[in-house]
């Protein structure tokens, strides 16, 4: 059997293995769900590298308390490459139950994909590392570490872990496999990240509430001012307009066709994509404010009074009670979400929105702003021999060639590994294409892509070891 063959005849394996670590709701939040249950996957995940050759598998406590699944694997050749695998078992919780069509923890079969949450995003790309694996067999012409961490989706505690812990980890080529491709059947690289911070905004204006009847005319009123604010972020056409960053970046790969980004989007009929460059310009390329949420007093049981100012502290400020029930927040604040591209410094940018939003607010009005959890942007080296191999291994198992895509998302632990290694090269792919629906209900995964995907590693092992001798 060649290698295509080895693979395909690994999918009923792989089908039963995602079954197993679907049922397991490994949501790393002890709100949500028992923290065993992460116990519980993270047991899972060693059990199955150390079955696929990693027989030092062990499970690293993180500083928040979840658990990474580590282990290595040599090969015959001591000066053969090191490649390090990546994913994570821990998942999104499933949100609004209601909207999901099948159970969420069991994965089931609707219209030729699989259904369940965390089937793509990540527990797919795991069943395909161990489909890949198996499929070469003792045929491993590289060395090989794994990684498999367990708070991806909440603290993303691997990223404080990688660089006390470098040694672990170090590879030549590493396979941050939480990615997808453009399409089922189109091969895809993703080698560009947005940066992401958000900055909290509050506005004051007035020293108490006030009659809006008796004042309102004369009276400067803070959710006013802070609509008018936040209305400067965008022109009419769209584009995000912060003062100081540039909004007219191209993006040089392929292209997003608007028509199925509307369709990924659920973007309604009659509803205008936003900006006056093409979809990937817009999402990967350039930046881009949304405004995450907003206080101000709620309509239900609001009181003709003019809203005075924000909470008294930024961002802690608990609502006031009286008679035994919060009183309606007396004051205007929003959290904005700013994203930045490659070659954009993210606490600039944040620092430059914080600048735009002072010189914008109206009437005087005093404004408080704080800069939350800057993350920079990524971007990939993609002139070395492991991409060479990666754009070689997709041609033969895909037939055709592979492209690079960018992701407005942000993968902070990709940089946290791009400075810990800089010789090495990253390639984020997997399983996780757009008719995924990760983090939203209804996520599920093309087994074709499993089986795709896992022959492309087997094929990107043999053939980067090749290049590499
Ligand atoms: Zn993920």
């Amino acid at each position: 059997m060649d290698l295509r063959e080895r693979t395909a005849s690994l999918m009923g394996q792989a089908r039963a293995e995602l079954a197993e670590l679907v049922a397991i709701p490994s949501v790393a939040d002890p709100r949500q769900f028992p923290p065993e249950e992460c116990a519980r996957a993270a047991r899972w995940v060693r059990d199955a590298f150390a079955g696929a050759g990693f027989a030092d598998a062990w499970l690293a406590e993180m500083s928040d308390g979840s658990q990474a699944v580590l282990g290595s694997r040599r090969c015959a050749d001591p000066d053969a490459a090191t490649v390090l695998l990546y994913a994570h078992y821990d998942v999104q919780p499933p949100l609004n139950e209601a909207e999901w069509r099948t159970p969420p923890f069991e994965l089931t079969e609707v219209a030729g994909r699989w259904h369940g949450r965390g089937a793509a995003d990540c527990k797919g790309n795991i069943v395909m590392h161990l489909a890949a694996l198996r499929a070469l067999g003792d045929e491993l012409p590289v060395h090989l570490k794994v990684v498999v961490e367990g708070s991806e989706e909440t603290t993303g505690a691997l990223e404080e872990f990688v660089p006390g812990h470098a040694d672990l980890l170090r590879a030549d080529a590493i396979l941050v496999c939480d990615a997808g491709n453009a399409a089922v059947g189109h091969p895809a690289v993703t080698t560009s990240l947005r940066g992401v911070a958000d900055v909290i905004v509050e506005v004051e204006a007035l020293a108490s509430e006030l009659h809006s009847g008796k004042f309102g005319g004369a009276a400067p009123d803070a959710l006013a001012a802070l609509v008018a604010m936040l209305a400067t972020l965008r022109d009419a056409r769209g584009n995000t307009t912060v003062r100081g960053l540039d909004n007219t970046q191209v993006w040089p790969g392929a292209a997003y066709p608007a028509e199925t980004f509307r369709a990924d989007a659920g973007v309604l009929e009659g509803v205008s994509l936003l900006g006056d460059g093409g979809v990937a310009d817009m999402v990967w390329s350039r930046p881009a404010v949304t405004s995450l949420g907003i206080d101000c007093p709620p309509v239900v049981g609001s009181a003709p009074a003019i809203t005075p100012r924000a909470f008294t502290t930024l961002a802690s400020a608990a609502p006031r009670v009286v008679g035994g029930a919060p009183a309606n927040p007396p004051g205007a604040r929003a959290r904005l979400n700013l994203r930045v591209p490659p070659g954009t410094q993210i606490r600039g940018a944040a620092e430059a929105l914080v600048h735009h939003l002072h010189a914008v607010a109206p009437w005087g009005v005093r404004v408080a702003a704080e800069i939350e959890a800057p993350g920079p942007p990524f971007q990939a080296r993609t002139g070395g021999p492991a991409y060479q191999a990666i754009a070689a291994a997709m041609q033969e198992a895909y037939g055709r060639p592979m492209v690079t895509l960018g992701d407005g998302g942000s993968i902070p632990l990709c940089t946290v590994l791009a400075d810990t290694y800089p010789d090495a090269e990253l390639i984020l792919m997997g399983v996780e294409e757009p008719l995924a629906l990760i983090h939203s209900p209804n996520e599920s995964v093309d087994p074709t892509e499993i089986a795709a995907m896992a022959l492309t590693e087997a094929l990107f092992l043999q053939r980067y070891a090749a290049i590499r001798s």
